[in-house]
């Protein structure tokens, strides 16, 4: 099953890809970092898109 993983370590917390892929991502308020809406969310065009323009390069989706 493909999967979505945020690695909230490198994550700066700017919410690109909450805004680009509101569905699937959310920001975490109090921890400044993005977070997945739900644990095993389906996988659009939008969430390669949210990936690709993530400024830390910290989301990864496995196929
Ligand atoms: S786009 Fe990347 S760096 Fe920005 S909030 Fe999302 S996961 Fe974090």
């Amino acid at each position: 099953m493909a999967e979505i993983v945020i690695d909230t370590y490198r994550c700066s917390g700017c919410g690109t890809c909450a805004e680009m892929c509101p569905e699937v991502f959310r920001m975490d308020n109090m921890m400044e970092k993005a977070e997945l809406v739900t644990v095993a969310p389906q996988i659009t065009d939008a969430v390669y898109q949210a990936a690709a323009f993530c400024p830390e390069k910290c989301i990864a989706v496995s196929p």
